[in-house]
């Protein structure tokens, strides 16, 4: 399971990221033919996912993204930063349940699962934040 959200029909789609960029995305459909594409906030990098007849690359962000490598390296910094927390912070509580596997209720057990899957698309994001921070 992925805590990347499902996106609703519809041509041009707008949202507001996380990060509080205004995300336009324009999501080509074809019935018979739509598929589940992912997608990337281009300013955090950010997954999220549409069913698309046709790979998403059409997106406009509001504000634009900061246009000096330099302030834009440190925007990227700061993302990094704040997620790799969140990752520390979740891993301690899974080690800690991880500990008492063969005691954990069958909700403990599917609580854990979902820190574990939340954990592997936070680094997928750390790393998409790396590669941007790579091509300034
Ligand atoms: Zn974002």
């Amino acid at each position: 399971m992925s805590n990347s959200a499902m996106f609703p029909y519809g041509e041009n789609n707008q949202f507001q990221c996380e990060c509080t960029a205004h995300l336009t995305v324009h999501i080509t459909k074809q019935d018979g033919h739509n598929e589940t594409e992912e997608f990337y906030c281009p300013r955090c990098g950010k997954d999220y996912k549409a069913r698309a007849s046709m790979p998403i690359s059409d997106i406009q962000i509001t504000p634009p993204l900061l246009t000096d490598p330099l302030d834009r390296k440190m925007e990227i910094s700061s993302y990094k930063n704040n997620l790799e927390r969140k990752v520390e912070d979740l891993s301690v509580e899974v080690a800690q349940m991880d500990q008492r596997r063969e005691t954990l209720s069958v909700d403990e057990q599917r609580y854990m699962n979902a820190k574990e899957s939340e954990i592997k698309d936070l680094q997928a994001q750390i790393n998409r934040l790396k590669n941007m921070f790579a091509r300034l």
